[in-house]
């Protein structure tokens, strides 16, 4: 039996025509514990809420894409989903940061029907916040911890991504875009896209 299902969650107004910044949640946003399921184990990851500032200051839209497979595996329920993803948005806003968007992928891996066109690396999540809020995605850049970020980006038309994990360091050349690897997220900053 298949748990799973897509959720949008609108946070804040997005202005049209913005490029926006999307950013994979778990290992990017908040420490990738795995299946992560208990809103008490939530830890924001260094410099998260720096960046996310720093975009809210320049008003580009944050939109949160995550595949949350642990919801179409059964491992937890939509309930725990977004308590976890509400704690997360908590601990951002005590550092004065706040996503616009949340797109969350319940899909399991083999996940047949049409949830699975969220399911990175399918552009479906992004593709969708960009016709939605006509998000301007040949400006818009990603921020991944794997390479089915970096090929969901591709896919959707965006020109770059940052990988913020070199595991993957290797299979960056799998990627038909230019991705860029962070050490730290708070060099990732709309100042710092124009150079
Ligand atoms: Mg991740």
């Amino acid at each position: 039996m298949l748990h799973g299902s897509n959720v949008m969650l609108v946070r804040r107004p997005i202005t049209p025509g913005a490029p926006a910044l999307f950013l994979d949640r778990d290992g990017v946003v908040n420490i990738d514990t795995g299946y992560l399921s208990d809103p008490e184990n939530v830890t924001l990851r260094d410099g998260a809420a720096t960046m996310i500032a720093a975009f809210n200051a320049a008003a580009w839209p944050v939109i949160i894409v995550s595949n949350q497979s642990g919801l179409g595996r059964g491992y937890f329920d939509l309930c725990t989903m977004l308590a976890v993803q509400e704690r997360i948005e908590a601990l951002l806003l005590n550092e004065g940061a706040y996503v616009n968007a949340v797109f969350l992928c319940g899909a399991a891996p083999d996940d047949a029907s049409s949830l699975s066109e969220w399911r990175k690396p399918a552009p479906g999540m992004l593709t969708t916040a960009g016709l939605l809020y006509d998000i301007d995605l040949t400006r818009s850049v990603l921020v991944g911890d794997k390479i089915s970020d970096m090929q969901a980006a591709a896919a959707a038309g965006l020109p770059r991504g940052f990988l913020v994990n070199d595991c993957f360091v290797a299979d960056i050349q799998t990627v038909p875009i230019p991705v860029h690897t962070v050490d730290h997220l708070a060099d990732i900053s709309p100042s710092s896209l124009l150079s």
